[in-house]
This record gives structure tokens, sequence and C-alpha cells, in this order.
């Protein structure tokens, strides 16, 4: 069998002619003053893209320090969760408020399979703590950094095509808004405001708890195994359909992909995550340096590695199953697509990066998500197909991003909030039939616009306004 190491000492000895060697490396420290001369330290998104120098960071350890801070602070106010949003959600020179100190669990009733959770809590804190109380998210996305208020407010997902974004669980919530006021809603209480909330992009106030719609904890046993990519899209549906969780990545350049299953089951915890990704990426990196200039080399070392790995096998609960440790650092699209034209938009993504981008070398991620109706939930009225392309943070994102959008525009693909797109007012109007009723919600509750950040206003095209 090739190792990983085999194979690289094997690609050393070859010609680099056309390579482009960048050693992956953490993202670079937070510090830079501020452009008005003060030294506000600098605020960071995860990738290191979206900078901000915001005048005050605050941190409020209760509701009465939230409301004071909203009430009496000049200026634009954002809500913020982890920062790993990469859009400029955040981005704000004025005030910058996180929850992170206001986690935890609130309240949960085991009858209902609910529990009541502040909105700070991040979700590696959550998975434990419901775990402990008997209970569990139905999905979660792929690493557990986020906040559950972050998370909600860019319609984070998993994958699973019989399993909703996160939003699609929440059963109530409540948010402090522009005076200082405390507004709870659910479908029956405040519905227009419900269907604003979920999905809001923290342009309506700072949501402080959310009343979850969880399940009896569980286990997952999953599997994974790297098969030739056209095999993969031949199965694709019915592999979605068969499984209560399904996804799969195709590694540009090789022909090859790996499918990801997980299931229900009663068997006992295994060893979690065998692969280790961040590795992974360093091989694809090596081998893009060295054999970009010959595509068809490429190509055939890579099958040559990747036909030799084995299928990995593990069981753990569901919230450690989900989530993975994510050391290398990029920047992202992703677009939701119906359904039935996401793997189109696939094969023709594929052959445009194969044809004119040797650089890139991480997986594209390919996920199932189930309809909702939420008005600014990307899956409103949608079975969706995920699409996910990523660049190595240090490196520009710009052309490869600039090619691929107009392929998931294309097919009707509504941009993930949290990941890097160009849509804005009118193109986003067109994509969403709620979208005027949500902005008429958000301008009663903050007709000020002290949520409103530059690019909310552009978003929402209230420039004007
Ligand atoms: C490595 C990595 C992996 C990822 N994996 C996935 C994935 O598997 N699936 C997926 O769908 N996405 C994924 N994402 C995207 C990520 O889940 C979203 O961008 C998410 O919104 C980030 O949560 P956060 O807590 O960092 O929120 P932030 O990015 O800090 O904020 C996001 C939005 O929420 C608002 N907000 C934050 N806190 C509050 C609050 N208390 N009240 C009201 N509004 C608030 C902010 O104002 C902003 O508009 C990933 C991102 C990274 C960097």
């Amino acid at each position: 069998m090739t190792t990983r190491r085999q194979l690289l000492k094997a690609l050393a000895v070859l010609p680099a002619a056309g390579s482009i060697p960048v050693a992956l490396r953490p993202a670079p420290a937070q510090a830079a003053p501020s452009g008005d001369g003060s030294q506000a330290m600098a605020w960071r998104n995860w990738s290191g893209l979206q900078v901000a120098h915001p005048r005050h960071r605050a941190a409020p350890k209760d509701k009465d320090e939230l409301r004071t801070l909203i009430t009496k602070s000049q200026g634009v106010i954002r809500p913020i969760g982890a920062g790993h949003s990469f859009t400029p959600l955040m981005n704000t020179d004025e005030t910058l408020v996180s929850l992170d100190r206001m986690q935890g669990l609130l309240d949960y009733d085991n009858r209902t399979q609910q529990a009541t959770v502040a909105g700070g809590t991040r979700l590696f804190n959550l998975g434990r703590e419901l775990e402990e109380i008997g209970q569990a998210l139905p999905n979660m996305p792929d690493i557990a950094e986020q906040s559950l208020a972050g998370a909600l407010g860019t319609a984070t997902h998993g994958t699973g095509a019989e399993l909703g974004a996160m939003p699609a669980y929440v059963e109530e919530l409540t948010l402090m808004t522009a005076d200082g006021s405390e507004i709870s809603c659910s479908r029956h209480n405040n519905a227009d405001l419900f269907q604003a909330a979920r999905v809001n992009l923290g342009a309506l106030g700072f949501i402080t708890a959310v009343r979850l719609q969880n399940k009896p904890a569980y286990r997952l046993e999953k599997t994974l195994d790297w098969r030739p990519i056209e095999d993969i899209l031949a199965e694709s549906e019915q592999l979605a359909d068969r499984h209560r969780n399904f996804e799969f990545f195709y590694i540009p350049f090789s022909g090859w992909g790996f499918v990801d299953m997980q299931d229900l089951t009663e068997a006992e915890p295994t060893a979690t995550e065998t692969t280790d990704q961040n590795e992974g990426l360093y091989t694809l990196q090596r081998i893009r340096d060295w054999l970009s200039w010959s595509p068809r080399l490429r190509e055939f070392s890579m099958g040559l590695y990747m036909r030799t790995l084995p299928t990995e096998y593990s069981v753990a609960p569901s919230w450690e199953t989900y989530t993975h440790t994510r050391a290398v650092r990029w920047n992202e699209m992703e677009y939701h697509l119906p359904r039935e034209d996401g793997l189109k938009a696939f094969r023709e993504i594929r052959t445009l990066i194969e044809e004119q981008f040797p650089e890139v070398f991480f997986p594209i991620e390919v996920r199932y998500i189930k309809q909702d109706d939420i008005w600014l939930s990307p899956f409103f009225e949608q079975d969706s197909i995920s699409i996910a392309v990523h660049r190595y943070y240090a490196e520009d994102h710009r052309p490869l991003f600039e090619a691929i959008e107009p392929i998931f525009r294309r097919y009707g693909g509504r941009p993930h909030w949290g990941k890097l797109h160009s849509l804005k007012g009118d193109e986003l109007a067109a994509l969403y039939p709620h979208w005027n009723d949500f902005l008429e919600v958000r301008q009663q509750l903050d007709p000020e616009g002290r949520f409103l950040n530059t690019y909310l206003r552009e978003l929402f095209d209230l420039n004007g306004a």
C-alpha cells in the first residue's frame, strides 16, 4: 500500500515547473492600529479576510449589561459570535458586542425533547451539555466553534436530505431589540417576527435565548470511503436517500473523492476522526506545487494514491461525529441549489476548475439539506444540494469565485449568508419571496438602523433610505 509519506517522496524527484510553492501556515495574529489613530485592536474574522477597528468592544455578562450597552451606545452596534463568517456581516468601526459570557442551558423538557439555550452558547459546549440531559441537536455543521445565535443568523447547516438547517429546529426565540426591550416569538406568538428572526443576519437585535427542538441523545456510525468521482456521482442521489447524513468531497485534478455516510446505531463508540484532514490538505498542496504543470501526471499520481486509502469506520455520540477541527484556514463560497440541479452544477464547476485553475487543491464539498419555511433561509421551500469551494486564505480567492458564481446563479442558487458572494438588493429579492416582508419587520424593530453596518445597508439596498 502507498502511504502518504511514500507518495510525497516519490513525487519529490519530479520537476516542479510551474509550481506555486506556498507553505500552509496559520492566519496572522489579530493586532493592528485603528484607522482613526487610536490603538483600537483590529478585529479579524476566522480567515483574516475581514478586518475592522471597532472603537468599542464588549462582552456583557448578563441581559442588564447588554441592555445598557444597546441603549447607551451611539451609532452602529453589531452582534458577533465566533467570527466564523466570511462575509462582512460583523464589520463595524463603532460597537462590536459578543455574547460569549452569556452561554449555557437555561431550561429543558425531556417530554418534548426541547431545550432553551442562551444565544451566545458555543456549539462545542452545547453538544456536551445536551448529552448530559439526554438530548442532542438533530444535525450539526462540520465544525463546532460557532455560537448558536451566529449559526442561526446565517442559516448554518449540516448534511442530510431529510434534515433541515439549524434554524429549522428553532421553536421559540427571544431578541433584545434597539430600544432595549426583549421580544419572544414562535409560530403562535409574533409569528411574522418568528419568520424573520430565525435567519436574520444579526439585523434585528441580539438573540438572547433560543428554544430548540432536539432529539433523544444518539450515536452515529460513520463510514468514509474513497471512490472514483463518476461512481460517486452515479450513486449520490440514492446514497443521500439511504443514509441519514450523506455528503461527498471531490479532490480536484484527481478523478477521485470520498463519501461520508452516517447512520443511527446502538453500537459501542470507537475512536473518532481517523483521517487527519489537515495533513490531507498539506499533501494536496504539495502535489499541486509539484505537479500543476502536468494535469495528467497529477491525476494519475493522486488516483494511484487514493485507490489505496482504506475505508474508515467509527462510532461516536452524534455531536462528536459531525464536527472536526480545522487548523488550515481558507476563504469559501457556498451556494445552495435546487436538489435536482446540484449535480449538474457540480460537473460544470469541476470542469471549470480543472480547465482554468490548476492552482486549486482544496476539496469541493457537496451536501444535501431539506427545505424549510423561513423567510431568509436559503432552503426556503427548496430541497437543496449545497456546493462549497475553497481557496487557501493566503491566496487570492477572487478569480476562482468570480468564475464559479455565474454557474451557481444560472441554476438559481442562493448563497450561504456567511460565505462569500456578490449578490445584493434586487438580486436577492428575486431569490426570496419574503424579502420585503423581512425588510418591513426590520424597519419596525430598528427604524434608526442601529444594527445596520455598511455591508447590510448595501445588501438590503437601504443606502437611499
Ligand atoms: C472552518 C469553518 C467551517 C464552517 N462550516 C460550516 C458548515 O459546516 N455549515 C455551514 O452552514 N456553515 C459553516 N461555516 C460558516 C459558519 O457556520 C457561519 O458563518 C456562522 O454564522 C458562524 O457563526 P459565528 O458564531 O462565528 O457567527 P459570526 O460569524 O460571528 O456572525 C454571524 C452572524 O450572526 C450574527 N450574530 C452573532 N451573534 C448574534 C447574536 N447573539 N444575536 C443576533 N445575531 C448574532 C452576526 O451579527 C452575523 O450577522 C463554517 C465556517 C468556518 C470558518
